[in-house]
């Protein structure tokens, strides 16, 4: 079911109109009311009125998460705080957090681009979602559950933890949708055999999941545990939060950026130069509606791709491919380039290994070192020592291969790896550099 058909389904020349219009509109705004805007537009010579297409775009400065967070905590408002309805803020796990507002219209924005989404991944106004991501500063939560409302479905807004209670909850409730982190669900799944429940004897048809990256073969690992389709939904709490961007569930390849709202763009992350649909870099985004924090060219750090190809669910908005890493996430093993989904993706080539994975970065003697934590299955664990040095080879040479990185494989009991309740810890970078 397409939520706004009108929107979501408009003639690109049509939409590219809405764009330029609102862009506009949004350059002046944020130039008259915030001053870190107009610092910045003043330094590289430009000013609202350049900008006279969707190409100029190009003419105006980045913004980065330092300007952000040199901004903390309301630097970057547009609006004066009596019309902020809500803020929020980023986990701040990398640094200080950065804050973010929403006046009632922005909330309003939002819920209907999280009807879109939920509407993309499978909801109806029948279904009953059950919202494993986690309420409170973290946008997921709220971000899902004003997106059901305004859709009409049940929501049930159990947020994250309590994992024991969470199974139970599905057996009674019945929910037919389910919202949360792709680690968590493992977990989840985890959780659910061990108190001896099968997912697949439970409602659930859909499952959208977000808020950090997965593979094409995590998708697989998920659908067929769970038996549902799964999706995958994007956003951050810079651009708005959940909603940005989704897969539509018939054809679960690419997401649909919502363009009447975001301007995509995909640059080269080292020269800042605009790539052009197709080529793989960094994602930028320039909100175009938003009013209490609009964000102009704001650098990601997601590497993806755009594909403007029209796609079977009728929906017209540009694809981005599934995000295969974050630029600062990158990892430079001895001058090789590794994402951890890309170490993801090779371990799941193996059936006999658990979805559950650490990277342990060091330095010994000046050369770096990569270490792969990897849990294998109860019934795997319990034998030989000599077969699990086979598959630590088996895997270690699976990684060469694929990757051109050197890695020592450890295969760790079941459970060895700490299990998180939202975003999962990938990768443990002990070098001092
Ligand atoms: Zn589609």
């Amino acid at each position: 079911m397409i939520y706004n058909i009108d929107f979501e389904t408009l003639p690109r020349e049509a939409l590219e109109a809405i764009q330029l219009k609102r862009l506009q509109s949004t350059l002046e705004r944020v130039y008259a009311t915030v001053p870190f805007y107009q610092e910045t537009f003043k330094a590289a010579g430009v000013t609202p009125a350049d900008i006279k297409s969707l190409d100029d775009l190009a003419k105006i400065p980045f913004t980065t998460k330092q300007d952000l967070r040199d901004n903390y905590p309301y630097g970057m408002f547009a609006v004066p705080m009596d019309n902020v309805v809500r803020i929020h803020a980023s986990s701040g796990t990398t640094g200080q957090p950065t804050v973010v507002g929403y006046t009632k219209r922005d909330i309003g924005t939002w819920s209907e681009l999280m009807a879109r989404s939920l509407a993309a991944g499978g909801a109806t106004r029948g279904d009953i979602i059950h919202n494993a991501y986690g309420y409170g500063l973290f946008t997921g939560g709220l971000g899902v559950h004003y997106g059901a409302e305004r859709l009409g479905a049940s929501i049930i807004p159990v947020s994250g933890g309590n994992t024991k209670r969470q199974i139970v909850i599905m057996k009674d409730f019945g929910p037919t949708i389910l919202t949360a982190t792709p680690s968590y669900t493992l977990h989840l799944a985890e959780v659910a055999k061990e108190m001896g429940v099968d997912f697949k004897d439970l409602n659930f048809k859909f499952g959208i999941f977000g808020a950090e990256p997965w593979s094409e073969d995590m998708r697989q690992e998920i659908e067929r545990t769970l038996g549902i389709d799964a999706v995958d939904i994007y956003g951050l709490s810079e651009v708005m939060g959940p909603g940005v961007a989704i897969e539509c569930h018939e054809a679960k390849n690419g997401l649909h950026i919502f363009e009447d709202h975001f301007i995509p763009e995909i640059i080269d992350p080292v020269t800042g130069e605009t790539l052009p649909y197709g080529e793989t870099g960094e994602l930028v985004f320039t909100s175009i509606t938003k009013e209490a924090f609009p964000i102009i060219r704001y650098r990601t750090r997601d590497i993806t791709s755009l594909e403007p190809a029209p796609c079977i669910c009728g929906r017209s908005h540009v694809r981005m491919k599934r995000v295969s890493g974050r630029s600062d996430d990158m990892l430079i093993i001895r001058g090789v380039n590794v994402f951890p989904s890309q170490i993801e993706s090779v371990l799941m080539k193996r059936d006999n290994v658990a979805p559950h994975y650490q990277l342990v970065v060091d330095r010994v003697d000046n050369l770096d070192t990569l270490t792969v934590k990897v849990e294998v299955g109860e019934s795997l664990f319990s034998d030989e020592v000599k077969r699990l040095q086979e598959i630590e080879k088996g895997l270690s040479n699976d990684i060469k291969e694929y990757l051109g990185v050197s890695a020592k494989v450890k295969l760790v009991e079941p459970k060895g790896i700490e299990r998180s309740q939202g975003k999962a810890v990938r990768v443990i970078d002990n070098r001092k550099v």
